[in-house]
């Protein structure tokens, strides 16, 4: 799959459909973001597959772009991450998302920096660090506010207390301080100021107690597009690096100086003509007006096309603009053509950057009454990602 070129649309192998994936694209976003956060570190956060565009690939692209960090919520996709080739020299690897049970020594081993939001996870890093006898990264989180993981603050000293302890004998560094926002993405929320203020007491709190961590951090994309002041040392940045705006509140990705990553197409099955009156899908919740065309396009929401978009979901064929007419099945759905023809094996254009008249995950989103960040993600894995531009160069590993 490595190529050192964008592969010519036209030249795209003929596949039922395919999610490509520019990895130019992502580069040029990791720059600006790294520009728009110039005194904070990257990270590059590649969870849940690089929310549905290869976490590989694009841990690479962005590591090559500058990213210093990577993140993930799981454990087992950070070692993954490891276990794929990438290095300690490489790049951080850091992961949040802790069960009572999962892999603390194989993290360890891995020099993962480990999300340490409680008690329990806590007791479960140290017994793992004490059994191999090494030391175990690990970063508190706080919750400031936004009331899902992290450590409150009613019960921030003693956890503070019981990691500053286990730190004295070794068990433990604390590498970090950080939590997350609830509503970067909505500006002007008084929960962000709120949040700031609370996190800054909670890291002085726990630096007088004697943590000294190398790095404090709550940005996630929004808050490193629209809150300088939160960058802090480091900044987690998701959707933003993929190409998609956070919020429409914020802008379009082009306003913000982003390229979407991903452009899902796929061939046109099939084309027929059917007269006036005829039902389409599972329903029968379209019934053509008139003698028209049906185009057949072959993925439905097991490859992750929302079915809540039925009668809405956009798709360029032939040209044009045309709606997934009736209900979006588990494999297809069915386009209204107009009257108008397209040979089989047409492309058929879902989403992408919208330059070029094509729909883009946002228009899809609002379709399916959701976010871009869900559009993407959900892409199944019988859609293969094809990975444009990979940057094959020693620096680029
Ligand atoms: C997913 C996630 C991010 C990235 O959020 P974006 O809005 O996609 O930038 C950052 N931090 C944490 C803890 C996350 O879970």
């Amino acid at each position: 799959m490595t190529q050192s070129v964008p592969q010519p649309v036209t030249q795209a192998p003929p596949l039922r459909a395919r999610a490509e994936i520019d990895l130019a694209a992502l580069r040029a976003n990791v720059r600006t973001l790294r520009e728009r956060a110039p005194h904070a570190a990257l990270m590059a956060v590649v969870k849940s597959d690089a929310y549905g565009h290869g976490a590989l690939p694009c841990a690479r692209a962005a590591l090559q772009a500058g990213a210093t960090w990577l993140g993930t919520a799981t454990p087992q996709e950070a070692l993954a991450l490891r276990a794929a080739g990438i290095t300690e020299a490489d790049a951080r690897v850091m992961c949040w998302l802790w069960t009572p049970g999962d892999p603390w020594a194989d993290g360890i081993e891995a020099g993962l920096d480990m999300g340490v939001s409680g008690r329990w996870a806590l007791e479960e890093v140290t017994a793992a660090a004490r059994a191999l006898g090494r030391t175990a990264k690990i970063q508190l989180k706080a919750d400031t506010g936004l009331g899902r993981n992290g450590c409150q603050p009613a019960d921030w000293p003693d956890l503070v207390a019981a990691a500053r302890a286990a730190e004295t004998e070794g068990l433990v560094e604390v590498t970090g301080l950080w939590s997350h926002f609830a509503c970067a993405d909505e500006p002007g929320h008084p929960s962000i100021d709120l949040q700031l203020t609370a996190f800054r007491e909670m890291v002085a709190y726990a630096e007088k107690q004697g943590l000294d961590p190398e790095v404090r951090h709550i940005a996630n994309s929004p808050a490193t597009l629209t809150l300088p002041h939160a960058h802090f040392d480091l900044v987690r940045t998701g959707i933003a690096m993929y190409g998609l705006s956070p919020s429409p509140e914020l802008g379009t990705p082009a306003e913000l100086g982003l390229r979407p990553v991903m452009r899902l197409a796929a061939s046109v099955a099939l084309v027929k003509e059917v007269p006036a009156g005829h039902g389409v899908s599972y329903g029968h919740h379209y019934v053509t007006e008139r003698d028209t065309t049906l185009g057949l396009i072959p993925v439905g929401y097991a490859d992750g096309v929302p079915r809540n978009a039925s009668g809405r979901g956009p798709v360029l064929v032939g040209g044009r603009w045309r709606r997934a007419s009736g209900r979006i099945a588990m494999d297809q759905f069915v386009v209204d053509l107009d009257g108008e023809t397209v040979e089989p094996g047409a492309q058929a254009i879902l989403f992408g950057s919208g330059e070029r008249g094509e729909p883009t995950a946002e228009d899809w989103a609002r379709a399916a009454d959701t976010i871009g960040y869900e559009i993407v993600t959900r892409i199944g894995v019988r859609v293969p990602r094809v990975h444009l531009d990979e940057d094959p160069s020693p620096g680029g590993r």
